[in-house]
């Protein structure tokens, strides 16, 4: 039976976390150094209804850095700001078929025809933040993560310096976007708020309730409040389901029909609208960058809910 109750919901949860518990494959991201240090073995799996309850399995305490699934919320954001159209004149929303970081995406349309959750188009999203400093903008960013987890959140430091350290690639994407007249000045700025946003630590948990506050039309189902707009909630939606999963995207919605995000920390958020959002953390990624437990369970679990929200029942 395909409903939301306790029932359908906790047994869903516990058969996938106990098929995948064991599987062996994937390995963590290892071109940022911290990362290779993460417990491969950190699995947690939280499941939020857009009536608020929260149900998990798993380890929903061990915190990862919450990676590209920033660049979801950076973009909410900067939609909050300016509304849906800056995004799509300045850096597009399509899919470039290339990968997360491609440099070649770039020179192809010069910084046009890509999207917000490619590194190009999402330090250019976070160049677009208002703000008379980059502490402020650094403010305005991190308040709103808290508000889509309904708590505080601090940055991994052991991971932003690993990553500040060695994201040269970021640096020179920044400085083309900038070349071509996406980014202002402050591209390099906007290169270090960019891995610090992407540095967040994050639960399995908090990856669940700010996932079904984009189910519930951007009100956090837990804490009541509305932080982002509703009105911007289907374009949000929209991006997430063309490029959401890197290179696998569009296999993912054939599969799931689920707008989500991943990030090389090893977590994945996944929107089921009107019904639920989903996390879950397993650092070991495939060949593509996606976490292979979270694709596997959240699959099961919105197949066994009903969550595609293609599926006419
Ligand atoms: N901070 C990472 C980078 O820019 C994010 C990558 C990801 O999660 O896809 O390389």
């Amino acid at each position: 039976e395909l409903s939301l109750t306790q029932e359908n919901i906790e047994g869903a949860l516990k058969a996938a976390y106990d098929k995948y518990k064991n599987i062996d494959e994937g390995a963590n991201a290892d071109y940022i150094p911290a990362l290779a240090k993460v417990d491969s073995d950190i699995y947690g799996i939280a499941l939020v209804t857009t009536d608020g309850k929260l149900y998990t399995v798993g380890d929903i305490s061990s915190e990862v850095s919450i990676q590209s699934i920033s660049k979801v919320y950076t973009m909410a954001l900067v939609m909050d700001q300016d509304g849906t159209e800056e995004l799509v004149t300045n850096m597009g929303v399509d899919a470039t078929g290339q990968v997360f970081n491609s440099i070649v995406a770039i020179e192809q349309y010069q910084g046009a025809e890509m999207n917000p959750l490619v590194n190009a188009g999402a330090i250019t999203t976070t160049s677009l933040v208002d703000g008379k400093d980059g502490d402020e903008i650094w403010g305005k960013i991190l308040t709103k993560y808290e508000q889509f987890a309904g708590r505080k959140l601090t940055v991994l430091n052991d991971i932003y310096e690993s990553e500040a350290a060695t994201n040269q690639r970021n640096q020179a994407i920044a400085s083309l976007m900038h070349a071509y007249g996406h980014i202002d000045n402050n591209f390099l700025r906007a290169t270090d708020i960019y891995t610090r946003q992407c540095s967040v630590g994050v639960n399995a948990k908090d990856l669940g309730v700010m996932a079904a506050t984009l189910a519930n039309g951007g009100k956090n189902p837990v804490t009541g409040k509305q932080v982002t707009k509703t009105e911007n909630v289907p374009e949000i939606l929209a991006v997430m389901a063309t490029a959401g999963l890197y290179d696998d995207a569009g296999k993912w919605l054939y599969k799931t029909g689920l707008p989500a995000k991943s990030g090389v920390g090893g977590g994945i958020v996944a929107v089921s609208p009107g019904k639920f959002g989903i996390a879950v953390i397993s650092p070991p990624l495939d060949a593509a960058g996606n976490s292979v437990r979270a694709q596997k369970a959240i699959a099961d679990i919105s197949n066994a809910l009903g969550g595609n929200p293609y599926q006419v029942t």
